[in-house]
């Protein structure tokens, strides 16, 4: 069954522009449109999983593989001094983008709980 179409399906296909900062042959980063800290960044599969959630047994290594992303794109803009990566799971996390994404948010400290 194929995925409803994304604007990160777009974005991927370059429809649509984004500040991309890295890109493989599986994932795709590039920098949110509306920033919550001075560094923040979105972390996607090209597969269009619509969410965490909807991940299947097939797609633990491209799992691992984002996360590995984060850790080198972290690198590449220097948060040397720690920053916070969030899955946003469904409508209750306030997940609007149905194409599953890590974001990685730097340059500021942050603060716990989340709202
Ligand atoms: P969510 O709330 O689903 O976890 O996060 C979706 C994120 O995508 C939001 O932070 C939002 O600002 C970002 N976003 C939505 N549309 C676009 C777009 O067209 N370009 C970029 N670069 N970011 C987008």
């Amino acid at each position: 069954m194929s995925e409803p179409d994304t604007i990160f399906s777009k974005i991927i296909r370059r429809e649509i522009p984004a500040d991309i900062v890295y890109e493989d042959d599986q994932a795709l980063a590039f920098r949110d449109i509306n920033p919550q800290a001075p560094v923040h960044i979105l972390v996607i599969p090209k597969k269009p999983i619509p969410k965490l959630a909807d991940a299947e047994s097939e797609d633990q290594a491209l799992l691992g593989h984002l996360l590995w992303t984060v850790k080198d794109i972290a690198k590449q803009e220097k948060l040397e001094n720690g920053y916070r990566v969030v899955i946003n799971n469904g409508a209750d996390a306030g997940q609007t983008v149905f194409h599953l994404h890590l974001h990685i948010l730097g340059g500021r400290q942050m603060q716990w709980p989340p709202g």
